[in-house]
This record gives structure tokens, C-alpha cells and sequence, in this order.
């Protein structure tokens, strides 16, 4: 492969009526993703291009967008992998356009706030003026590990089809989010964020359509921490109440 051919959709809200593509020749070379790509069409060809990115390591989670019709993360993606010297980039779906790749976040974060994505604590003073750790346990880390490395690129959410027909559901992300909060030993806000989810449109909304799990670049499960989410909503019981979460460890 000497060359690709990159093919953006290219839409400006303010500007375009609707949606157009356009070509750019870019040369290949090894190791090459699909976001240097991008960046060389940007930098040399068409300084136009809308595009967001930071980190070029699949951590900072900037760069999600469709390839070839699928989601995913433009520096994590190897032009070689695609198998073709045509590629084709759009937005992400389920996320408005601000400009040509770069979408909105505004809505998917409004999401994960009111799911409250942070350690509760009755203790107030304790959390403002700590004066040691909280310890875990392996098994209790291991239930909620790997919904830690989400890294909020919202593959997930652009694939769900319930977040494309349903607005208000919070979506795979947020909901496994509320989850890994849920089921960490230290949390006592349980309770909140089950009566969030307790409505015809959230948690039970999910039709374990699965795309969230199958798109996630870090490996995490959303449909899978949903479900288990659910356990709790059903039974209208959270893990721990107000004033039971591990106490700071002491020696
Ligand atoms: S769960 Fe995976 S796909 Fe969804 S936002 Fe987090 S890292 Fe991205």
C-alpha cells in the first residue's frame, strides 16, 4: 500500500444543509493509524477538517468516530488492519454533530453526572479531611475492575439502539458506571442511583442488545454491568445504605 484514500463526511450544522464526502490521497506509511492519517489530511491537505484527539494512546477516549461504518477509536485503529486503501470516517451516531468527526459529549456526560460517578459518603468531613485510606479486598476490586478503565469515549453510546430511540435512557456507559459505584465496598449512594434508574425509561429500557460490550476499546463489559445493576433495582435493595460503607482503614 503506497497510498490511502480517505474519505471524510464532511458537515458543518451552521453551514451545510446536510452531510457530504470528500476525498483525500494521503501517503502510507507503516505503523500508520487511522488518526495520523486524518491529521496529515488536516495539516497538509485541507486545513478545514473537524476532528477532536488528544492522547494517540487509546487513553484519553477523544478520537471515537465510525471507520468503515464501525465504531472506533481513530488512534487505535491501524490503517493496515483495515485491509483496504479506501476508509471511510464519519461521527459518532446518537451524538450530535458539532463539526465533520467531532460530536457533542454534552448530553452523554449530563448522563453520567446524574448517575452520580463518584464515591457517596454519609461522613461528609471524612472525605474532605481524610486521615487514611480505605482498603479493598481483591475479590471486592475484581467485581468492579474492569468498569474502572472506562475511559467516557462513548463508542458505547453510539451504538446502542436504545439510546437512538429513547433520549432520556442514560445509556450503556452511565448506567454501568452508576454500577461500578454501586458495588464498590466504599460507596454508600446506592440507594440514590437505583431510584434514578427505577423508570420506564431507565435501567429496565436495556434490551441486552450487547453492541455497548462488543465496541468498547478497554475491554468493559457495559451490558454486562447493567445487568447486574438490574439485580439490585429488582430487588429494590442497594448493597449498603447511608453510613455502611468500609470504614478508613486503622492500624
Ligand atoms: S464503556 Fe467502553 S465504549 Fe463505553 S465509554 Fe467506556 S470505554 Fe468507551
Amino acid at each position: 500500500m503506497s497510498y490511502v484514500k480517505l474519505v471524510v463526511q464532511r458537515y458543518d450544522p451552521e453551514r451545510d444543509e446536510k452531510p457530504r464526502f470528500q476525498e483525500y490521497i494521503v501517503p502510507y506509511r507503516k505503523g500508520m493509524t487511522v488518526l495520523d492519517a486524518i491529521l496529515y489530511a488536516r495539516d497538509y491537505l485541507d486545513h478545514s477538517i473537524g476532528v477532536r484527539f488528544s492522547c494517540r494512546m487509546a487513553s484519553c477516549g477523544s478520537c471515537g468516530m465510525k471507520i468503515n461504518g464501525k465504531p472506533a477509536l481513530a488512534c487505535y485503529t491501524q490503517v493496515s488492519e483495515l485491509g483496504t486503501e479506501r476508509i471511510v470516517v464519519q461521527p459518532m451516531d446518537n451524538f450530535p454533530v458539532i463539526k465533520d468527526l467531532a460530536t457533542d459529549f454534552e448530553e452523554f456526560f449530563e448522563k453520567h453526572k446524574e448517575l452520580m460517578p463518584y464515591l457517596v459518603r454519609e461522613d461528609r468531613a471524612e472525605q474532605e479531611n481524610p486521615k487514611s485510606e480505605y482498603l479493598m479486598k481483591p475479590e471486592e476490586l475484581e467485581r468492579i475492575l474492569q468498569f474502572t478503565y472506562c475511559i467516557k469515549c462513548g463508542l458505547c453510546y453510539s451504538v446502542c439502539p436504545t439510546v437512538g430511540t429513547d433520549k432520556l435512557f442514560p445509556g450503556p456507559q452511565a448506567i454501568a458506571q452508576a454500577y461500578r459505584y454501586v458495588e464498590d465496598v466504599r460507596d454508600e449512594g446506592g440507594e440514590t442511583r437505583l431510584n434514578i434508574l427505577d423508570n420506564p425509561h431507565g435501567i429496565w429500557r436495556c434490551h441486552f442488545a450487547g453492541s455497548c460490550s462488543a465496541v468498547c476499546p478497554k475491554g468493559v463489559d457495559p451490558a454486562l454491568g447493567i445487568q447486574l445493576l438490574r439485580r439490585y433495582v429488582m430487588r429494590g435493595k442497594a448493597p449498603r445504605k447511608k453510613g455502611e460503607g468500609s470504614k478508613p482503614f486503622t492500624k
